[in-house]
């Protein structure tokens, strides 16, 4: 197995690629990174998302370090879904009747909640302080 240099496109440190690699980039007609730092940095790369609010859906980018588990196009968009769970989710309280059978269904509450589609984690907070 042949090994050559070949230059970072960002930084310009060389750095030891098989010849394979190397001609495999080529045909593809990528560039060579020292890290993934130097991709990221070089190709000011973010990744396209689509905002969770579904009567929304703007397509929008951002950097893969700012990326969440739900993400939005804007404050106010995560603000309108979450306020929609925090409306949907019904408290144990509210659902004596069929806590019961659920439970006996689903090992765990959360999965009785996650399986009918709701997000377990507000049930867990507080309602006040
Ligand atoms: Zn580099
Ligand atoms: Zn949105």
């Amino acid at each position: 197995m042949f090994s050559i240099f070949v230059v970072c496109s960002n930084c310009g440190k060389n750095l030891l690629k098989d010849i394979r690699h190397i001609n495999e980039n080529k045909k593809f007609g990528h560039n060579f990174y020292y890290s993934l730092q130097c991709q990221y940095i070089f190709k000011d790369q973010k990744l396209e998302l689509i905002c969770e609010n579904s009567n929304c859906a703007n397509k929008f980018k951002r950097q893969p370090s700012d990326i969440s588990p739900h993400n939005f196009c804007s404050r106010s968009c995560a603000a309108i879904i979450n306020n929609e769970k925090y409306e949907r989710i019904p408290l144990k309280r509210e659902m004596g009747g069929i806590y019961k059978p659920a439970r006996k269904y689903f090992e765990t509450w959360n999965n009785a909640i996650s399986i009918a589609g709701f997000n377990p984690n507000p049930v867990c907070l507080p309602i006040t302080r």
